[in-house]
């Protein structure tokens, strides 16, 4: 089954990336949200994230024109009725992707494919909430999208070859990367990622060292491009801490417990970069660390 018109649930930072590299893949795109205003915000992100592509001479003005034209907003997800598949990149909380799901299914006829991007929750349990859990499955995006190579691929308990094979042929035309991951809490790269983002974060909550201190010292010590704190705050820590959680209740072992801080960030509202504000405060020209 080929993929040519693809419907996003979410125009957050994961959704409109999602978007974004489908509608320059050729495919038609319908991009949905809770509101018209959310929607809104998801398309001139994706205008400037591709305007600052032409300026560095990856994609042509043309291929930008054309690309935009693909994406049309989805005011409600019966509007995604005409979708091959259906991708869900709404807000890291299993309740939440449960509603969109009870939603979204009667509008779909049986074949369309029906992925999440979640981070780390389980997609048996989630496609076992769908009217369809064999043309279900976890289609999981780096970030950026647009930037990162790599796509985990994962299949619930019932999810069928055909499936699989659409949804890698699908992502091999966004010219990424497949690895197959098994459906288990978080994956191959949450799994291994957000304890080593947590452990800094106990890092900082300790005093063992500042925020600066801490992410010069995986900058600059381990080789990582971004320092863990400055990743954290890149991913959101709302999700940082679902994620954490989802390990935490999924695989029953205290290494996994989210560190009390991280807690009163998400608390705070101070969410990293999409609120402004979370170990580095945005508001200004330069990030200053809050800690
Ligand atoms: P985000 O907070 O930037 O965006 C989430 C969007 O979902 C918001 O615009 C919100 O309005 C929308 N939303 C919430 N409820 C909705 C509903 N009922 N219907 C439609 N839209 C709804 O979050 P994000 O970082 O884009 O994360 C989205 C998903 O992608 C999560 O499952 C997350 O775990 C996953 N993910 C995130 C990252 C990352 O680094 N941030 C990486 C890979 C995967």
């Amino acid at each position: 089954m080929e993929i040519n018109t693809v419907g996003v649930i979410g125009a957050g930072q994961m959704g409109n990336g999602i978007a974004h590299v489908c509608a320059l893949a050729g495919m038609q795109v319908r991009l949905n949200d809770l509101s018209e205003d959310r929607v809104n915000a998801g398309l001139a992100t994706i205008n400037g994230n591709m305007a600052r592509q032409v300026a560095k001479g990856v994609i042509e003005e043309s291929a930008r024109k054309a690309a935009l034209e693909r994406i049309r907003p989805a005011f409600g997800l019966d509007k995604l009725v005409g979708c091959d598949i259906v991708i869900e990149a709404a807000t890291e909380n299993e309740e939440v992707k449960r509603s969109i799901f009870a939603a979204l299914c009667p509008h779909l006829p049986p074949e369309t494919i029906i992925a999440s991007n979640t981070s780390s929750i389980s997609i048996t349990r989630l496609a076992a909430s769908t009217d369809r859990p064999e043309r279900f499955i976890g289609i999981h995006f780096m970030n950026p999208v647009p930037l990162m190579q790599l796509v985990e691929l994962i299949r619930g308990i019932a999810t069928e070859d055909p499936t699989f094979e659409a949804a890698k042929s699908f992502i091999s035309r966004l010219g990424k990367t497949v690895t197959v991951a098994e459906d288990f809490p978080a994956f191959i790269v949450n799994r291994i990622l957000l304890p080593m983002i947590n452990e800094a974060i106990y890092t900082l909550y300790e005093g063992v060292g500042s925020v600066d201190s801490i992410d010069t010292a995986m900058r600059l010590g381990a080789n990582h491009p971004m320092g863990p704190l400055q990743l954290a705050d890149f991913i959101g820590l709302d999700t940082c801490l679902s994620v954490m959680q989802v390990l935490h209740d999924g695989l029953a072992d205290t290494k996994y417990r989210p560190c009390p801080l991280l807690v009163k960030y998400v608390e705070a509202g101070w969410l990293g970069r999409k609120t402004q504000r979370g170990f580095y405060d945005y508001r200004g020209e330069h990030p200053v660390p809050t800690r």
